[in-house]
């Protein structure tokens, strides 16, 4: 069976099948392409192909057929035209910004976006004359007032980490058209099972595949997703000379991923919502950041935008970093690990992991204090993880 994306297929089954193309060998999973080079029948069809006279595979930093099952069902699932893969999200940012910025160019970002997002900005390109400026990811207000001549990339990640604050997608779209700049946004978080930016008027998508479309915590890769000009054609054409592409044996393990990514993220937003409203009620904790709590400031917002709340959530304690980190060394079930999006619950201390390089004073300012914590909910029982949780809270506080 060969699924395209042109097939009327709903999203769940292209998750499931789209992109496959059955080799002879009549094999039912999808093939792992496991090598770097494909061999040409004759020296005429060898030019040919560098020639692009005649399409077919070359090397696999160009094209690949298991990485081109994973753009292909991706960009499916995100409605996107093109989608071009990378060896993880920071490399699919990177790829981005080296396709859209110039020296002279100026980018707006928000606050709350993954550390290493703002630190290619803030250490890596500003040596290449790329300007920006940091605005609050929840005041449109801040955004269109940050919009120079030059402004030529607006960055936005929603909900953002660790916080759960929602950008309103649809007006930073419209901020970033009438300026002629471009909207990304990173969907890591939400997938597009989720959560679909392009609809909303977005110009890129953005992905860790390392976290929710892997699942499993195994592989590193990310996507760039968005039109055939601006993907298909400018990002793939950087990407396939400086490359930071994705591995095949990485693509294979997404495609079984995003097979699963539904019911995965179904299960982990119950999850979380249950945890989100336990914590809510618990004497140790003194506040609940989760989008599908009606105490979340946005929570109208992310109704509208997103089908579901997600599967990550944070939560300020009582008490310090002191207690915090007893709570966490006292923890028997949940994973002290810097990874999300795993079908096992994770938990990390922001700000001494994850934000530990921000000054105290940033933090301070972005609500990342040293009484918050972050889970991402992953399948395990509910009950087995409130009690894990309550020994903890038992031993912090003693
Ligand atoms: C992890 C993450 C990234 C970076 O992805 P890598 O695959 O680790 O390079 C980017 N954005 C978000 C929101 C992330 O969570």
């Amino acid at each position: 069976m060969n699924t395209t994306k042109n097939q009327p297929y709903r999203p769940q089954t292209l998750a499931v099948r789209c992109g496959q193309h059955r080799t002879a060998e009549g094999e039912h999973s999808e093939a792992l392409f496991l090598t770097s080079s494909f061999v040409f029948e004759s020296a005429q069809q060898a030019a040919a192909r560098f020639a692009d006279e005649e399409p077919g595979n070359i090397y696999s930093r160009f094209a690949n057929p298991t990485v081109s099952v994973f753009q292909e069902r991706l960009a499916a699932l995100e409605g996107a035209e093109s989608c071009v893969a990378t060896a993880s999200g920071m490399a699919a940012i990177l790829s981005l910004a080296l396709t859209v910025l110039s020296a002279g160019d100026h980018v707006i970002l928000s606050n709350a976006l993954f550390g290493s997002t703002i630190t290619i900005f803030r250490q890596i390109l500003v040596r290449f004359g790329i300007t920006f400026d940091v605005v609050s990811q929840t005041s449109t207000a801040a955004w269109r007032a940050a919009v120079k001549s030059n402004t030529k990339l607006l960055f936005a990640e929603s909900p953002s980490n660790p916080l759960t604050e929602i950008a309103d997608l649809a007006a930073l779209a419209q901020i970033a058209h009438s300026a002629g700049a471009l909207l990304a946004v990173d969907n890591t978080f939400c997938t597009p099972i989720l959560q679909q930016p392009l609809q909303l008027g977005a110009d890129v998508v953005i992905h860790s595949a390392t976290k929710f479309l892997d699942g499993q915590g195994r592989c590193l890769g990310g996507a760039v997703l968005g039109s055939q000009e601006l993907v298909g054609e400018s990002v793939f054409k950087v990407l396939r000379n400086s490359g930071p592409c994705m591995s095949p044996f990485n693509a294979w393990v997404f495609i079984k991923g995003l097979e699963t990514l539904t019911v995965r993220l179904q299960a982990a937003c119950a999850n979380a919502l249950k945890l989100a409203q336990w914590l809510e009620q618990h004497p140790g904790v003194a506040r609940v950041y989760y989008p599908g709590l009606q105490s979340h400031p946005q929570y109208a917002l992310a109704g509208r935008q997103q089908s579901g709340a997600g599967s990550m959530l944070s939560f300020d304690i009582h008490g310090g970093k002191a207690v915090a980190w007893r709570l966490l060394n006292s923890l028997k079930l949940l994973s002290l690990t810097a990874n999300l999006g795993d079908t096992k619950t994770t938990i990390t201390h922001p700000s001494s992991t994850t934000h530990a390089r921000w000054s105290e004073e940033d933090r301070q300012a972005a609500g990342i204090g040293q009484s918050l914590l972050r889970i991402s909910l992953g399948l395990e029982d509910q009950l087995d993880l409130r009690e894990d949780l309550d020994a903890g809270f038992q031993a912090a506080i003693g």
